[in-house]
């Protein structure tokens, strides 16, 4: 592609928001200054030269990332945290940038060895070449000089243009699978995001050797790769390539195949208002159908959280048990219910369809009685274990129907007082 091409889309506001073109050529205009090559790598390169908007920005310099950050922030304010071992920094953008995010990533152009499959790897500073060499596929390759007048400047030694436009996800060596496994889960999100094809000798990488790698890889890398997966729009997609593919025996020897008749609610909006994030409920349905001590170990494996692991667990035991509560009065449903996060009720509902659960998430959950524990003390009641039991006596009442006004409440209020008295 020729430099205008670029700077086409460069300056088109729908593709880059005009934001952060202003911030592009300060950070370009500072790099000159200082003599330093300076490049925009990566997603933002493959997303441009895709004509889709871009996210992320990644600056890589050819020098020293923390001295331009450390110019960059006396010349635009902000702050700057770095790490010396990276040759990295981060500068928190100063308010006047007014961008989201508010932070932005400086890079060393560096050089990786790997001394063992799966571990990370050890950096050296370096040309920008070797620093497009250390990625994943050839599409994430490329990068844009944006120092002075090189702005604009395509640099693409590997052919990730050509790749691009055949739509191939290819790595860049053999053994690059073996390095590094967790790019298996980032091909496969690149595939179906793009619907790209994996190039036949890359997909053949997928193979027995690498696949043996994965056990090595951390808790906490293998489900930073599976959450970037449920934000996806098509996860459900992803998810079942990737048991396809056979990572999830690697992963864990019980961690099931996505079971294909939940994927649609990986894609849904809804979920009533309560918090949530798409990887949670997607754990949620991909392990729910499992016995207990299987969720326990998955989530030890994937280093769930223990709220993580609480929830799955709340959604299977609630689906286990819908049967035995099927047609108990709404008093019974809410207190079964009650002690359980909503998320996992939500997520029961979704697969279940059972009313009772979205009544409860709607409607019953809020049902309190007038009477509160000061009512009763101002009655001359001690607290106790009886306060607790009236205080449910007459919820369960409202929420079963017996109660339509406040002053059939008064009645039984005043019935349940006489019979302790
Ligand atoms: P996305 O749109 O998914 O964020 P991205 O290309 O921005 O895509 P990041 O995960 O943000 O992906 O990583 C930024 C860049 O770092 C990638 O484009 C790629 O060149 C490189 N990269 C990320 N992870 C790896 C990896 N495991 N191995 C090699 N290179 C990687
Ligand atoms: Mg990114």
């Amino acid at each position: 592609m020729q430099k205008d091409d670029v700077l086409r889309l460069m300056r088109d506001p729908n593709l880059l928001p005009s934001e952060k073109q202003v911030l592009l050529s300060n950070i370009a205009a500072q790099a000159a200054a200082m003599d330093m090559p300076c490049y925009i790598v990566g997603g933002f390169v493959r997303d441009l030269l895709l004509g889709k908007p871009v996210n992320d920005l990644d600056v890589i310099v050819e020098g020293d990332a923390i001295k331009f950050g450390k110019s960059l922030v006396k010349t635009f304010g902000g702050k700057l945290t770095f790490h010396d071992k990276f040759h990295t920094a981060i500068w928190h953008l100063p308010p006047t940038f007014d961008l989201q995010p508010s932070t932005l990533d400086l890079i060393t152009a560096r050089k990786e060895t790997y001394l063992m499959p799966g571990a990370l790897p050890t950096v050296t500073p370096s040309t920008i070449e070797d620093d497009l060499r250390r990625r994943d596929f050839t599409i994430n390759c490329m990068a844009i000089r944006i120092d002075g007048d090189h702005f604009g400047e395509l640099l693409d030694p590997l052919k990730g243009q050509a790749d691009l436009e055949e739509g191939l996800i290819r790595i860049l060596h053999p053994q690059s699978f073996i390095d590094d496994p967790t790019r298996i889960f980032r091909a496969i999100r690149y595939e179906a995001r793009y619907s790209f094809n994996l190039e036949p000798s890359t997909l053949n990488r997928i193979n027995a050797k690498a696949l043996d790698v994965i056990p090595r890889l951390s808790g906490e890398r293998i489900r930073h790769e599976l959450d970037l997966i449920f934000e996806e729009e098509n996860s459900a997609q992803m998810i079942s390539r990737a048991g396809e593919l056979g990572l999830f025996e690697k992963i864990h020897p019980r961690l099931p195949l996505f079971n294909p008749n939940y994927s649609y609610f990986l894609e849904m909006d809804s979920t009533l208002g309560i918090p949530t994030s798409k990887s949670e409920i997607g754990y949620m349905l991909w392990l729910m159908d499992l016995l207990e001590d299987d969720i326990m170990s998955i989530g030890q494996r994937l280093n769930f959280t223990s709220d993580l692991t609480y929830s799955v667990w709340a959604v299977s035991q609630l689906k286990k048990s819908l049967p035995f509560l099927v047609g108990s009065s709404p008093s019974v449903w809410t207190y079964a219910l009650e002690k359980l996060p909503l998320l996992s009720i939500y997520v029961v509902y979704l697969v279940a369809r059972e009313d009772a659960l979205l009544d409860f998430l709607s409607i019953w959950r809020h049902v309190k009685p007038h009477t509160t524990g000061n009512d009763l003390k101002a009655r001359g009641l001690q607290p106790g274990p009886q306060f607790g039991k009236i205080l449910q006596e007459i919820r369960s009442a409202w929420l079963d129907g017996v109660l339509s006004s406040k002053t059939e409440e008064d009645v039984l209020l005043e019935k349940l007082l006489a019979e302790i008295s």
